[in-house]
């Protein structure tokens, strides 16, 4: 497992320039990427590092000298071994793959048993409904998600999924939805969790639990300051399934009573490097697996 480290600062704001930074940490263009910002003359500078790169002390150094701000995102990067063998992966979706979709496009939700004031626990009762403004990000893509965690794949993994015996998944329909009332159905099924997993670990790091909810469930956000790491007893671990859910909510929500209206808080997806397995063959790319940590006792 490697650390990757961004930096990211405004080269415009430095005196001299990003260069004035860049050259005495030794930054070339192989870990520097200098462009173009918004406003006039602006210039964003990204820096990719490795976390025990000796350059990286020296250009935070440098930003602190001169009083600018930066901001740093870390993530841990894996090899297929380390992920072939972890017990279970999380599913990080990046950005691009992600599209609207939910209670507010017309997913409908059982909140009977779900907590009053933040939604965690709503039960979802119908097909995955999607934002049809939107199809374009599926386009060449055989795994999808939406913001909040629902994962999305074409028939045909679906089917790869169904076939080989992954457990603890089921299956609901995708429909594009419109301004205009118009839906129809998609060539894809939404992944959907028969397991969610006791409470994880407190040793997990790179979440943080600031704004918890009374029902002591949802409020936990992920944080790029820190790569996510998250640890489970063993014990906690005996009944999964290649597909669970965390216990844990995250997101920020709105709710207020109204589905239609809600913004919910979403589980995430843990599954164990089989599923991996099948959506790597598959020529999946543009997520993230990270594998937990078991702690014993
Ligand atoms: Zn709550």
């Amino acid at each position: 497992m490697n650390t990757e480290v961004r930096v990211f600062f405004y080269g415009h704001r430095i005196p001299g320039g990003a260069e004035a930074v860049l050259v005495p940490a030794r930054c070339g263009p192989d870990v520097a990427d200098v462009r173009e910002g918004f406003g006039p003359q602006a210039v964003d500078v990204w820096v990719t590092l490795d976390e025990t790169d000796e350059r990286l002390p020296i250009l935070l150094r440098l930003l602190e000298q001169h009083g600018e701000r930066r901001v740093v995102w870390k993530r841990d990067l894996f090899t297929d071994a380390e992920l072939d063998a972890a017990p279970l992966l999380l599913i990080d979706p990046k950005p691009e793959l992600e599209i609207f979709g939910g209670p507010r496009i017309g997913t409908t939700y059982d909140v009977t048993d779900a907590c009053k004031v933040c939604g965690a626990g709503a039960r979802q009762t119908s097909a995955l409904l999607i934002n049809g403004e939107e199809l374009n990000a599926l386009e060449g893509r055989r795994a999808a998600s939406t913001y909040y965690s629902d994962l999305i794949v074409e028939d045909r993994l679906a089917g790869q999924l169904a076939s080989s015996g992954v457990t603890g998944l089921s299956f609901r329909g995708v429909f594009a939805a419109f301004e205009n009332q118009v839906r129809f159905q998609l060539p894809w099924r939404q992944l959907c969790a028969n397991k969610t997993l006791p409470p994880m670990s407190p040793r997990s790091t790179g979440i943080i639990r600031d704004t918890h909810c009374a029902c002591g469930r949802s409020g936990v956000t992920g944080t790029a300051e820190q790569p996510t790491r998250l640890v489970y007893h063993a014990a906690d671990l005996a009944d999964m399934q290649d597909v669970n859910l965390t216990w844990e909510w995250f997101g920020e929500p709105r709710f207020n009573g109204d589905v239609s209206d809600a913004l919910f808080p979403y589980p995430w997806f843990l599954v164990t490097p089989k599923v991996w397995r099948i959506y790597r063959d598959a020529g999946v790319t543009g997520f993230d697996w990270l594998p937990i940590r078991v702690e014993e006792g």
